[in-house]
């Protein structure tokens, strides 16, 4: 059976580290017993030149065809100016939107080779290994109303609505709890129960569903603030961090940091299981941006590209064992002292994103 992938590069550095995750397609279709069809969009600033929106009718359609999807990245000084609906990032939200994805996955994970590249103690970090769960398509970023109104007296005054349903809030601790089954098995929900309504609900929807569908699996409840606080405290206690839209934002931000190495951090995004195929929606992309600093000098490090693709194979294709040898070839590729400009350290010698991606290739 062959599998779908639309491939949307974006801008800035999007197409060259595209190009790292492309060479992998080709050569596992040629090498392994797998069937990978792809097709190729344009998303963001590149999109505008061409049609004047940020992404095409036609290639929403494939967006939403395709077994996966995987971008690069969007925006640059280049368009700056370019009408609110037409901004680059607007693709962004529309391909969330409209592919329904609401669970969020960053994974915060520092390579045995790299373990000295954060700016927190080696110790601190060494061996970290968190996922964050962040819900994507609720609460305040969302939520109605959502305005700025002008008072009688001229002070203006602004809302914002923190809203979450209850199967909102069941189905993306589902994702969280069954993520924990195939890791350490321990997830920490972050909220801020003690003043939000909204994490009350949370708090008291993850704790039943958890005790009625995930016995096995250690819950435990933790303030949002102090989770940011734990994070950097001490950032090995946790496993599987589950938590909303806001405080995920935050959070795995917080989480990325630790690792020291933005170039080197995948993300994906998952709608909900099909009724008749159980499938679901995706979309996997580098949490990094477009880095218009660096674009078209061949320097970016293509590894949280191909990382992302990786998690494709794990989490839309059942490919666990594929995404492990990529996986694994990440951290050997390091191991060996390869380093693109971003990780390098003074003395290292420091390789292209066309040598990096062989480099992996060839431990593939
Ligand atoms: P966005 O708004 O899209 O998130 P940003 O302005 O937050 O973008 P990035 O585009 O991610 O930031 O870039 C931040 C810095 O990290 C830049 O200096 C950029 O060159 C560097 N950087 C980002 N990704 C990579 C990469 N893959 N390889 C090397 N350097 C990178
Ligand atoms: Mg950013």
């Amino acid at each position: 059976m062959s599998h779908k992938l639309f491939l949307l590069p974006g801008d800035g550095i999007g197409p060259e580290i595209m190009k790292e995750v492309k060479a992998i397609i080709d050569w596992m279709n040629a090498n392994l017993d797998v069937s990978f069809e792809t097709d190729d969009g344009l998303v963001g600033g590149s999109a505008y030149d061409a049609y004047g929106v940020a992404i095409s009718e036609e290639d929403m359609a494939k967006a939403m065809a395709a077994d996966a999807v995987i971008f690069g990245a969007v925006g640059g000084p280049k368009w700056a100016s370019v009408p609110y609906e037409a901004r680059p990032e607007a693709a962004l939200l529309r391909l969330r939107k409209d592919l329904g994805l609401f669970a969020n996955l960053r994974p915060a994970l520092v390579y045995p080779a790299l373990a000295d590249s954060s700016s927190l103690k080696k110790e601190l970090v060494e061996g970290l290994d968190i996922l964050i769960v962040r819900e994507l398509t609720g609460g305040v970023y969302f939520g109605e109303p959502k305005e700025i109104v002008t008072l009688e007296d001229g002070q203006k005054r602004a809302i914002d609505t923190q809203l979450y349903t209850t199967s909102e809030i069941e189905r993306i601790t589902r994702v969280a709890f069954d993520l924990a089954k195939t890791r350490s098995n321990r997830v920490a929900s972050a909220e801020k129960h003690n003043v939000m309504k909204s994490g009350l609900l949370w708090k008291e929807v993850v704790t039943k569903l958890g005790a009625k569908e995930y016995p096995d699996t250690p819950l435990e409840h933790v303030l949002a603030d102090n989770c940011a606080m734990q994070l950097v405290r001490r950032p090995k206690q946790f496993d599987v961090i589950l938590c909303d839209n806001l405080f995920g934002d935050i959070l795995s931000d917080v989480a990325a940091m630790l690792t020291g190495s933005l170039g080197m951090l995948p993300s994906a995004s998952l709608g909900a299981p099909d009724e008749k195929t159980g499938k679901r929606k995706a979309m996997y992309e580098p949490v990094h941006g477009s880095a218009p600093d660096i674009a078209g000098k061949g320097i970016a490090n293509p590894i949280a590209m191909i990382a992302s693709f990786s998690m494709a194979l794990r989490y839309s294709f059942e490919m666990g064992k594929e995404a492990d040898m990529i996986d694994k070839a990440i951290a050997t590729v390091l191991e060996k002292g390869l380093r693109t400009g971003d990780i390098a350290k003074e003395g290292d010698t420091v390789v292209t994103t066309s040598q990096m991606g062989a480099a992996v290739l060839e431990e593939i």
